[in-house]
């Protein structure tokens, strides 16, 4: 990687919409401007370089972007006298220069496969006319973000992309227009990442993809998700998870791995996204009701005490009374630990953006409701199980209401808060393990006092 040099002592800030992909660009543009010099600050007020990284699956993500992008112009000028305002990820690579019209003061428009060449870019802008930089972001421009250096989040916690694109092409769902069609990264690269990483003292990794399971077909023919998890989990590494993964792809032989390789955490996000098979198809999930249900028992039986929990839409165009009744009751027989839930919102672009709906808002908000409801008794029975038990949590930090509470998360997934003890300063818990003894177990969090020495 060539460093610019011309961007030392400039200041930084990095804005991240939607999804963990995301999160993690975010953090390997961080290490970018990082490693040229740049200086990393709090608000996007303060920086000379504003970078959006930004994600249209949601709406909401969307909206929200135009708004603080909008409040840059009126922001007071940074130490350098010249903002430069990214926008990176992908409604760059959807919408490209064409952002422009909607958002004057923006400078440069990098795609989700163009995060190398950013300091160039913002270089460019910094020398330019004021006109908008757009990077090439086709197929075959430069690839793989993880090559790049990473700034964390923090020191525990690590994103590792194994590959990126998705080729499922789900009718409601724009990734396979904006990521582009599947590519695995190099498995030895994967597992030397993750050997580096618990060498630097992270204690959880998780494997990201828009497709985990499929992972090794592009690069090596076959799928080799199964063994990558087996080779990742004999790095020491002590926390192993995974998402996303489509339910059609998830093999007999992943689910095997997933329960003779100990550092795999009991717990799977299985987005299901409807129980009606007729809604399914026209989802283009490629999988029946029937078929999940089966999936979700083999999985149960290999990993008995696993936490499994979903995505589902609910108003899909067409969507009757009588295949949201099916999504209640697929979610009752799976008993899914925690879900989340979703109205479905238009994406353009995608095939079931034409298809017109005649459903009242009110009528899918009415089955919103209803499933948000169904999903809570689970997720609140789901935790009556922990009570009693001591669970492992890793500690990632104070609560925003107590910050003699601390928060982490079971191997389950579960929110766990518990007192630092007497004595105890609370900041040296954080990045470690401890223990838990559950006395208390709340609908979306587990709470008990500390037991034992944190490690
Ligand atoms: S599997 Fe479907 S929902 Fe997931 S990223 Fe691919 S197209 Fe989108």
């Amino acid at each position: 990687m060539q460093v610019n040099n011309s961007l030392a002592g400039l200041t930084y800030h990095v804005k991240t919409f939607g999804c963990q992909m995301n999160l993690h660009d975010a953090e390997r543009v961080s290490g970018l401007l990082g490693t040229c010099g740049c200086l990393e600050v709090a608000t996007p007020e303060e920086a000379d370089i504003v970078v959006f990284m930004t994600c249209c699956v949601r709406e909401k993500a969307d909206t929200h972007l135009y708004g603080q992008v909008s409040a840059m112009v009126s922001a007071p000028e940074p130490p350098s006298g010249r903002r430069v305002v990214c926008i990176g990820g992908c409604i760059a690579q959807r919408d490209g220069a064409s952002i422009r019209e909607h958002m004057r003061n923006v400078d440069v428009v990098f795609g989700t496969r163009a995060i190398s060449s950013l300091p160039e870019l913002i270089d460019e802008a910094r020398s330019g006319n004021g006109k908008t930089v757009f990077a090439d972001t086709s197929e075959d421009s430069q690839g793989f973000s993880s090559d790049l250096p990473s700034r964390r989040e923090n020191a525990w916690h690590a994103w590792v992309p194994i590959m990126t694109g998705c080729n499922n092409f789900c009718s409601y769902c724009i990734v396979p227009y904006v990521r582009g069609r599947e590519r695995d990264r190099a498995f030895d690269d994967i597992v030397d990442e993750v050997r580096r990483l618990h060498a630097e003292g992270v204690r959880e990794v998780c494997l990201l993809g828009q497709n985990v399971n499929s992972f090794g077909r592009q690069r090596y023919g076959s799928p080799r998700f199964a063994e990558l998890l087996r080779a990742v989990g004999e790095t020491g590494i002590e926390r192993i998870r995974f998402t996303s993964s489509h339910p059609k792809d998830l093999s007999p032989a992943t689910i095997a791995a997933m329960a003779e390789t100990p550092a795999v955490m009991p717990q799977l996000h299985l987005a299901v996204q409807s129980g009606s098979t007729r809604v399914l198809k026209a989802m283009n999930r490629r999988y029946t009701r029937e078929d999940y249900i089966a999936l979700a028992n083999s999985i149960k039986e290999a990993i008995p005490d696993i936490a499994l929990s979903t995505d589902i839409i609910v108003g899909f165009p067409g969507e009757t009374e009588e295949d949201f009744e099916q999504t209640l009751s697929l979610v009752r027989e799976v008993g899914f630990a925690s879900a989340f839930t979703f109205i479905y919102s238009k994406r353009p672009g995608t095939p079931a953006a034409k298809i017109d709906d005649p459903t009242p808002r009110e009528v899918i908000q009415e089955r919103f409701d209803r499933l948000a409801a169904l999903v809570a008794d689970l997720a609140h029975d789901a935790n009556q199980v922990e009570l009693g038990r001591t669970v492992e949590a890793l500690v990632e930090g104070a609560s925003k209401r107590d910050e003699r509470v601390l928060v982490g998360h079971s191997p389950k997934n579960k929110t766990v808060h518990f007192e630092a003890p007497e004595g105890c300063d609370p900041h040296e818990l954080v990045g470690k393990l401890v223990d838990v003894r559950v006395d208390e177990a709340r609908t979306w969090y587990l709470r008990g006092p500390m037991v034992g020495e944190p490690r």
